[in-house]
């Protein structure tokens, strides 16, 4: 899916690897995770200036105060989504920032929606992803709290700003049997998944402890 007329950059190639490295010592055992994230250029989402830093395990600005995460944060959130080998479907995804992680999520979901607030950051994620010519991918601005119900339901959800509760909007519309996780929480934040059981009913599991940008209401 990754267009291959652009030429291939082995510093990156090496630096990439070398990241899926540090993430297996941390633990993250999932392979399609991890080859997921060995596919895509996280240095084509950063700008410039920071590109030498791409393949390390922090979170970098983006600009509009926002960043984009942290490496094993993203490795660590889809392995709960794709827990036990799971298909994730049609994926939603709350927070697009500059679209790495929607591209991470190409790789691995049937359809990814991406939804961001900040009209300029969805423009530059569009201008991110256009050379990746992934198809399965659709950006929308909007406010992620109300999710988008007329593509709904959704198989998995994934939320990339920290909320200080569930958003209603979401969980109905989360399909049965499918999976969201989220960092929950204001000021001490830790990762929550949450499953819709096939016959109804909501289980919540709290996980690590996380930091993200917030959850905000609105677009501008
Ligand atoms: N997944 C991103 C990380 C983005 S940081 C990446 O790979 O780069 C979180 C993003 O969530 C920010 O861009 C922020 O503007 C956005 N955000 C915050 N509240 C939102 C909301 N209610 N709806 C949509 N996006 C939101």
């Amino acid at each position: 899916m990754i267009d291959s007329s652009r030429p291939a950059n082995p510093i990156a190639a090496r630096a990439r690897a070398r990241m899926i490295e540090h993430l297996r010592k941390l633990g993250i055992r999932d392979e399609t995770v991890l080859d997921a994230m060995n596919r895509i250029p996280r240095h084509a989402f950063v700008e410039e200036a920071l590109a030498s830093r791409a393949y390390e395990d922090t979170a970098l600005p983006l600009g509009f105060q926002q960043t984009i995460s942290q490496p094993f944060v993203v490795a660590r959130m889809l392995e709960l989504l794709a827990a036990g080998g799971r298909a994730l479907g049609k994926t939603l995804e709350v927070g697009t920032g500059c679209g790495y992680q929607a591209a991470v999520l190409s790789c691995l979901s049937s359809d990814v929606y991406t939804m961001e607030r900040i009209a300029k950051l969805l423009d530059r994620a569009r201008s991110n992803l256009r050379p990746l010519r992934l198809p399965n991918v659709r950006l929308k601005h909007g406010d992620g709290n109300l999710g988008l119900p007329e593509v709904a339901p959704f198989d998995t959800i994934i939320l990339a700003a920290a909320a200080s509760k569930v958003p209603e909007a979401l969980l109905k519309q989360l399909a049965r049997g499918g999976r969201m996780v989220m960092p929950l929480g204001t000021s001490s934040q830790v990762i929550l998944m949450i499953e819709h059981g096939a016959t109804g009913g909501f289980k919540e599991t709290r996980l690590d402890a996380v930091r993200f940008v917030p959850l905000l209401a609105g677009t501008e």
